[in-house]
Formats: C-alpha cells, structure tokens, sequence
C-alpha cells in the first residue's frame, strides 16, 4: 500500500498527489475481488450512510456507486431528483442542509453546474464525493480510468493517451488529463477546433487537429461522446461529417500501437465517436471501465467514510469473505 489519503472529501483530480492517487488504486485493488465472489459483500462500512444525490442523469455511476455502498454494507439511499422537494423551488443549500440533518456519512453528487460538490463541501459536515459537475471534473471515472490502464498495461507512467472528441464539454477529459499528467504521460487531444476548450495548449498537452497524427504510437486511445445536451449552436457541421472525420473505426485504430487499449466513459453514441466493431472489438476495455467504477468507487467511500473516522479493518477486510 503506498502512502495514504488525508483528505476529507473527493472532488476533482485537482488537488491530488500521485501519491494519493495510487493509495485510492491500491485500495481499489484490494477491493476489485469482492465484486467476482459468490457473496459480494464485506461488512467494512457497517452502520454508515451514503446519499447519492444526481441532478443530472447518469447510469454507471449512479448505479455503481450504489453498488459500491451496498457491497460495502453501508445504507445507500439514492435521492432522484425529479421526484424531490427540488421540483418545488428547494435551493441547493436547503436541500443538502436537509439531507445533512439525517446524518449522513457521505454525499455523492452529481450536478450542471461547475462547483456546486463544492459549495455544499464548504457547508455539509460529512464527506462529499463529485460524481461529476458541470464541463468541470468527474474525479472517480478518471481514477478508474486509470485503474483499467494500469491492469491492461502493467503500469501508468509514460504512456502516450489520445483523447479524442469532445473536449470542450468533457469533465471526463479534464479529470483525465490531469491525472495523467500526474505519472508523466503524454496526453494528447484531437477534436475540431470549436470543440476543444479555450487555452487548452497551456495545460500541458499536446493538441491535434487531425487523428491521425494524434493516434501515431498511442498506447491508450480514449474517446469521447459528442456531448449534444451541451453543445450550443452549430459547434459541429453534422454528426455525419463529424464521424467520418473524427470517428474510431478499424482503419483509424490501426494508426495507434498495435497493442492499443480504447477506452469509452459511455454511454457511446455508436456510430459517431465509435465504430461498433471497436466498441465491442478485442482492444475494448469499455467493460473492464465499468467493472472498475465498483472498485475504485467502494475504495472512495472506504478511505473516506471508513479509514478517514479510523473505524473499519483496512484493506484486510476486503479479503475476508462476509
Ligand atoms: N458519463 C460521463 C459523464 O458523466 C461521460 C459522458 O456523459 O459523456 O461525464
């Protein structure tokens, strides 16, 4: 187990060490068995209580995250908005005030705007996790994006990512970035120019234009859905036009390495971004992206829900069947 994680809640990639970053793996490790047991449950988060709070539609991680609570035997309750006092004017603050007088031990939210896992934060007693806001961040699919990467290719450090697609509106891809960076990966961007974000050059990757150029000797190659609920105006000709130059399909992947992984957040939009013979060809670990968002999710609540409050077994108790 290297290092530890000493903060108190989990809100984006920025602000993490590497080495917070592999203790949050690690853990993700010692938990990743419990989900291919026949009984897939440790008793580690007896007793705690986890909210899970999404303004914004999701599946994976919704679910994941409730799957992560349940496995770890704490209460999960998931809170749909659409059938909350929120369709009745309830502010943000309110609403978590509210849901912070049940006591609970941790929040996970999802949210539109940029921030708000933040602003309730800097009010809420019990930890919250960003489930994604806004373009922002969606700190836990870039951590188990990199869980995926290290189980396929042994490592992290070094590797050349090329995240192709919607830049602009990805929290995916910024959470991304900067976790690569982190262990010194060459992070490539390819996408039109109206769908890459503003000064993206100063933050230290490599922007590309065209996908070929961008997917030459890649290692990982990850694509991105063409965010359409969040693209104003014409920022794109055509879906056609759009996947006939930015689309992965066979020929495109075959400029990458040989032993080139593909990676997709989901949900694809297939047929735009990607091609079905890649989504579901044998360089695809979308699946295995799923699988992990168990893990390094049930690892998140641990370390802050359970080790943070110095209850539960460590990462023991993952190996003993409950
Ligand atoms: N599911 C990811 C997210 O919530 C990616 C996406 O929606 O495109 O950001």
């Amino acid at each position: 187990m290297s290092g530890g994680f000493h903060h108190r809640h989990l809100l984006g990639v920025e602000g993490l060490t590497a080495t917070d970053v592999l203790h949050l793996l690690d853990t993700a490790e010692a938990f990743f068995a419990v989900s291919r047991r026949p009984v897939r449950k440790v008793p580690t988060l007896r007793g705690k209580t986890v909210i899970n709070l999404f303004y914004e539609a999701s599946t994976r991680t919704r679910t994941s995250f409730e799957l992560a609570g349940k496995r770890l035997s704490a209460d999960v309750v998931n809170m749909s908005v659409a059938a909350s006092s929120v369709k009745k004017g309830e502010t943000l603050y309110d609403t978590c005030k509210t849901l912070e007088a049940m006591q609970p031990d941790v929040v996970v939210m999802r949210h539109g705007a940029s921030g708000a896992p933040h602003f309730i934060a800097s009010r809420l007693r019990c930890a919250v996790i960003n489930a994604g806001d806004g373009m922002h961040e969606h700190p836990t699919q870039a951590l188990l994006d990199a869980f995926t990467i290290r189980r396929a290719k042994g490592r992290l450090d070094g590797l050349t990512v090329a995240i192709c697609g919607d830049v602009a509106h990805s929290r995916v891809a910024r959470s991304d970035a900067l976790l690569l960076r982190l262990f010194g990966c060459t992070v490539r961007v390819v996408a039109p120019r109206t769908l890459l974000p503003d000064g993206i050059e100063s933050t230290g990757v490599e922007v590309y234009d065209r996908l070929e150029p961008a997917l030459d000797g890649a290692d990982v190659v990850m694509v991105l859905r063409i965010q359409r609920e969040r693209l104003e105006g014409a920022l794109l000709p055509s879906l056609r036009e759009y996947a006939r130059t930015f689309g992965l399909g066979p020929r495109q992947l075959a400029w990458a390495k040989p032993d080139a992984i593909v990676m997709h957040p989901g949900p694809m939009n297939r047929g735009v971004e990607i091609d079905t013979t890649v989504a579901d060809g044998p360089k695809s670990v979308v699946l295995d992206q799923v699988e992990a968002g168990v893990a390094v999710r049930m690892a998140a609540l641990y370390l802050l829900a359970g080790e943070r409050r110095g209850e539960g077994d460590g990462v023991h108790e993952p190996a003993s069947e409950g």
